[in-house]
Formats: C-alpha cells, sequence, structure tokens
C-alpha cells in the first residue's frame, strides 16, 4: 500500500511465502547432510508421500522432480509400446505433449471449447485407436470426467490425470487426481504449493506404482523403503530402466508444512477469484465461463474470454491497456511463443490444425490470482480489467 493508503498494483508474480515450521527441519537435514531421500528410513520424502496419499485417499504416492517427472513415468508404468498414441487436450502447458514425447509415445491433440475443457465430441471421435488419454485439466478446468471415464473405461484405455494446477478440485466432491488411473500434480512455485519444484504422482494401482518407483530410481532394493508391493518389486526390479527422478529431501521439508495449509488456500482461491468473476462478468465485453455442475474448483488464476466481436488489434489493445493500469493480461494466443499455445510446440512437426482452440486461443485471457491476494488488491485487479476492456470497446 502506499502511505496515502491507496492501493498499489498488485504483485501477482511473487510466490506464497514458505511456513516458518519449515526452517528447523531445513537447518536439521543441512546440519546432518541427510538430503538423499534413501540414506534413512522414513526420510521427509518418504513421509511426504505417506502424508499426501493420506490427504487425497489414495493407496500410493510418490514424490519426484516436477510434475513432468510424474506424466512421463506414469506413462512409462501403463506399460505400452513405442509409439503408443496418447491424446491429449490441445491448450496445455509444453511439458505435456513433451512428457509424452519423452516417453516415446506420440501425442494426438483434442479440441478444447470456449470454456477451456476438452472438447467431448472431438475426444470421442478420436478415441478410437487412443492407447492412453492424459486428461490436462489446464489452470485448474475439469473437463468432463463422468463421460471421460465411461468413454474410457468402456474400451480399457487408461486415463492419467495432469492436475498440476488442481489440487483441491472436486468432482461430484471426489478429489481431481484420484479418479483416474494415475493423478499427478506439480510443487512448482507458480502452483498451490510452492517448493521451487518438485512432483507427485498417486495411484491405486500396486503394479503402476510398483513400476513408478523402481523407474523414478529406487535402485537396487530401495523400493524396500516403499511401503507395501514386495511382490510387483521383486517383478520389475532390474526388467525397469532407472530414470533417476527423485525428490530430494529439502524439496519435502519445504512442501510438508504447507500441506495443512491447502484447505484454507483453496476456500480463499475460490472466494477470491469468484469475486474477480463476478466483476467481470458484469462487463458486457468480458466473460468468465462458469464451473461445470459437479465441480468444485480451486483457481489460483482466472481466465476470461473477450466477448463479442474483438479485432486482433482490439484484443492487442486491450492488453496493453490493462498493463498500463498494473494488471498483466496475458492474451494465450496474441503473446509472442506463449507456451500454451498449440502451433508453438513445433517440436511436435505438423499437426493437424485445430481451429476451435485456436479461435478460444486468440481471445481468452490469463491473470494470475495468488491466493494470498486481499480484497482490496483483488479489486484493483478486477477494475483494471473491466476498465481496459472500456477503453478499447466503450
Ligand atoms: C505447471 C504445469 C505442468 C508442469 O509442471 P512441472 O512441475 O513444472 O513439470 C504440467 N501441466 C500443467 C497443467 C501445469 O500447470
Amino acid at each position: 500500500m502506499a502511505p496515502d493508503g491507496q492501493i498499489l498494483a498488485p504483485n501477482v508474480y511473487d510466490a506464497e511465502p514458505i511456513p516458518a515450521a519449515a526452517r528447523s527441519e531445513i537447518e536439521r537435514l543441512l546440519s546432518s547432510g541427510d538430503l538423499f531421500r534413501y540414506t534413512s528410513e522414513g526420510s521427509p520424502v518418504a513421509m511426504l508421500e505417506e502424508e499426501f496419499a493420506d490427504l487425497m485417499g489414495s493407496r500410493y504416492a510418490l514424490a519426484v522432480a516436477s510434475c513432468s517427472a510424474a506424466l512421463f513415468l506414469s506413462l512409462k508404468a501403463l506399460d505400452l509400446p513405442r509409439g503408443a498414441r496418447v491424446l491429449i487436450p490441445a491448450f496445455t502447458f509444453a511439458a505435456v505433449p513433451s512428457a509424452v514425447v519423452h516417453a516415446d509415445m506420440v501425442p494426438v491433440l483434442v479440441e478444447v471449447g470456449t470454456n477451456y475443457r476438452v472438447d467431448m465430441a472431438d475426444f470421442a471421435a478420436k478415441l478410437d485407436g487412443a492407447d492412453a488419454v492424459l486428461i490436462s485439466h489446464m489452470r485448474g478446468h475439469t473437463s468432463d470426467m463422468d463421460a471421460i471415464m465411461a468413454l474410457c473405461d468402456a474400451r480399457n484405455i487408461p486415463v492419467i490425470e495432469d492436475a498440476a494446477h488442481s489440487l483441491g478440485t472436486e468432482w461430484h466432491g471426489r478429489k481431481i487426481g484420484t479418479i483416474g488411473r494415475v493423478g499427478c500434480f506439480s510443487f512448482q512455485s507458480y502452483k498451490l504449493v510452492n517448493a521451487g519444484e518438485g512432483g507427485i504422482l498417486i495411484t491405486d494401482d500396486p503394479e503402476v506404482a510398483a513400476r513408478a518407483v523402481i523407474m523414478s530410481g529406487a535402485y537396487e532394493s530401495n523400493w524396500k523403503k516403499h511401503p507395501g508391493m514386495q511382490n510387483s518389486y521383486m517383478l520389475w526390479q532390474n526388467k525397469l530402466p532407472l530414470y533417476n527422478m527423485r525428490m530430494q529431501n529439502l524439496s519435502a521439508a519445504v512442501i510438508r508444512p504447507q500441506l495443512p495449509e491447502i484447505a484454507d488456500r483453496v476456500t480463499k482461491g475460490r472466494a477470491g477469484h469468484d469475486s474477480v468473476a463476478d466483476r467481470l462478468n458484469e462487463s458486457p465485453w468480458l466473460v468468465v465461463p462458469p464451473p461445470l455442475g459437479p465441480e468444485e474448483r480451486a483457481p489460483d488464476s482466472i481466465q476470461f474470454n473477450l466477448k463479442g466481436d474483438w479485432t486482433d488489434a482490439e484484443a492487442l489493445r486491450f492488453q496493453s491497456r490493462s498493463k498500463s493500469r498494473g494488471v498483466a493480461v496475458q492474451i494465450f494466443g496474441l503473446s509472442d511463443g506463449n507456451a500454451r499455445a498449440f502451433w508453438n510446440w513445433e517440436f511436435l512437426g505438423p499437426q493437424p490444425d485445430l481451429p476451435q482452440t485456436r479461435a478460444m486461443l486468440m481471445r481468452a485471457c490469463d491473470v494470475r490470482l495468488p491466493t494470498r491476494l486481499t480484497p482490496d488488491e483483488l479489486h484493483f485487479i478486477a477494475e483494471a480489467i473491466v476498465s481496459a476492456a472500456e477503453d478499447v470497446k466503450g
């Protein structure tokens, strides 16, 4: 706040502060040098896995270096042939098609609607011939998991959930990340729990868990430090490559004291998001797509569409007017080289066009709303966005 009491433009890129409780544990680890997860039984990483599995109600959890690593290991753990075809939404972060390519599989992009969720007609049309489905709940928007699971279960196609941005989101009261065969989460700084980097996968499937644990780098008999599934491990030991994507103890020490804060962050994030959404929806030029019926969201950012006819030039002017009012709005398809615009994923080679997703990306706007923002700061952001639209279209 400025000295005269005026609210300054909030910095939405600062991460969540780390709870003080992390300090003494980090100090202990630094003094002992005990940073490797497999040096001692009951290491911070092992405790994080136990606590996270409990929190999610899952049988197994495996903490790794990033959500990308979790996605890669999940795909590998499905034991599919090289070149397997994996459906992914065409609106996601570049790390997702990258994880598929890394796993020697072929991503098949599925159209996404103006509500940022998988287009079920295109999904159903592309499902025959798919070996797996990776649903990226992009920016925490949940696709229709009832329809997706019904279609995939009928064909026995495994579903992986990329829940990197969905920690705390529920679908019919079920936690996102527990609906598919595997759920993957991120602890990168822009997610609800901030460890700089880090990821975790959860599953109830002992074979998938055993394969993922071994491939993550549980060499020799280090799998004995993971609970359960002795037989599965015996089966897979030395039969699978070791990709070494383990988490180290310092990361777990940063993450664990944040777990009890998740529920509060979710409540605050949802209330903050909804207050901004209500204000944006009052503008004739902006629209925030509503959540799906069964969905309880846990947002820490807001997405909205420019409503009605906007030229690219007007959209760009809106972006710069917002910026001069102190709020960085990113229009996914109009910011150079955006990693969430599928046409920038040149590493995939030529792809069929996805006109529906392309049109959405050209008018869809993205603003971070960290859960720590105060009501005054949220109000500042909403007013800046509405005024910027008014500047251009009013
Ligand atoms: C952040 C993010 C990822 C990648 O997570 P990392 O931990 O940085 O690898 C993947 N998918 C989505 C939807 C994300 O938001």
